[in-house]
């Protein structure tokens, strides 16, 4: 499906089409498993949990999420997920089929190599308990690899990773929990830790004995930086990268100096479009999106999601638009997804071996890959 309001009627380069950017192996790097659930899904949710006396006070998902699509900030944002989604997925069996669907919407859009990140959630009226909750989204991810690895060569496959993160919110005893799933799991399919949540709240400081034993433990860590200008304080930003992040989110109210740092580091770097744009974190249109300047330095760049079930715009579309707004050519969006295979934390090898076999047929093609 499109994005709504960030497209333009500018010209596309005349090989690059929705059929082209459906079809380009691609990697996803930065998808919040609540929030890539599909309106759809949550609705058949909702319909099933209304016949059974739950959730009576919850509008139908095909109308909240559309009117909350076209007006949501990031301000709107945080309060969306505990005023609405989470009373949906609220225990185990909602959580399963959630994620099931989130990896066949994935799939279903050509991507080949998918991480999801989600923070441990409990639910006191289901039962539901962190442990829970992170062991429900493991076991359907594992049993989804576990498939995959017989059936590899078939069109639909993807290859699945999870990241725990951490909410800005957390005391250091709750992010220490969350280390510790994923120190549990990361035989499984565990592969990093993130900071998220509302860029508001919480201070960065609390955390810095967390993901310095992340590191110290082998694990990969990515961080929402610099999304607003409230959590863009030199000193915010200094204390995250002193965690040296092998990943950074958004980055988009930086310094010189901080730029600086992630350069030198070659930082990988994903960068949300739509998400960006429709939340008014950054201003203007995509065109204006600080991945113009970035795709200038040599940081590795993953065009991602962040929460396609909110803006309606899945990878395939932020490939098209980057295509669109910034003048790239099938090379170019190839080139693009072979940045984000280079910065994946989990096994990404089909997805190069896919982005070989889709290059030559191309070419092939004489679509001039
Ligand atoms: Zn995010």
């Amino acid at each position: 499906m499109p994005a709504t309001g960030c497209r333009s009627a500018g010209a596309l380069p005349q090989t690059v089409d929705e059929a082209f950017v459906k079809a380009l192996p691609k990697a996803e790097l930065h998808a919040h498993l609540s929030g890539s659930v599909s309106m759809k899904t949550l609705h058949g949710m909702w319909s099933r949990k209304r016949a059974s006396g739950r959730c009576l006070k919850l509008l139908d998902p095909l109308q909240a999420m559309l009117s909350i699509a076209e007006s949501v900030d990031i301000i709107s944002f945080f309060p969306l997920f505990d005023q609405y989604i989470y009373q949906l997925l609220d225990d185990i069996e909602s959580v399963q089929e959630a994620t099931r669907s989130v990896i066949r919407d994935f799939a279903t859009d050509g991507v080949k190599y998918l991480e999801l990140r989600t923070t441990p959630r409990e639910h006191a009226q289901t039962g539901m308990t962190k442990a829970s909750y992170v062991h429900a989204v493991h076991e359907v991810i594992q049993t989804h690899n576990n498939s995959y690895d017989v059936v590899c060569e078939q069109s639909h496959d993807i290859k699945v990773y999870l990241i725990l993160s951490i909410d800005r919110k957390m005391t250091l005893e709750q992010a220490n929990e969350v280390l510790d799933l994923a120190m549990t799991l990361r035989t499984g399919c565990v592969v990093g830790i993130d900071l998220s949540g509302n860029p508001a709240r919480g201070d960065v400081e609390t955390f810095t004995p967390v993901f310095r034993r992340a590191k110290t433990e082998g694990l990969h860590i990515t961080v929402h930086f610099a999304e607003v200008l409230a959590s863009a304080t030199q000193r915010e930003l200094e204390v995250i990268l002193s965690w040296e992040p092998d990943r950074l989110g958004h980055v988009i109210c930086t310094s010189e100096d901080v730029e600086r740092t992630i350069k030198e580091r070659r930082t990988g770097l994903e960068l949300c479009l739509s998400c960006n744009v429709l939340a008014k974190m950054t201003e203007g249109s995509i065109a204006d999106h600080h991945f113009r300047k970035w795709r200038m330095t040599s940081c590795p760049i993953a065009l991602s999601t962040d929460d396609v079930g909110i803006f309606q715009s899945p990878l395939s579309n932020e490939y098209l638009l980057a295509a669109q707004h910034f003048e790239l050519g099938p090379q170019d969006l190839v080139a693009l997804s072979k940045s984000a295979a280079s910065i994946a934390f989990g096994d990404s090898q089909s997805l190069r071996a896919s982005l070989k076999t889709f290059e030559t047929y191309f070419q092939a093609q004489g679509y001039g890959c």
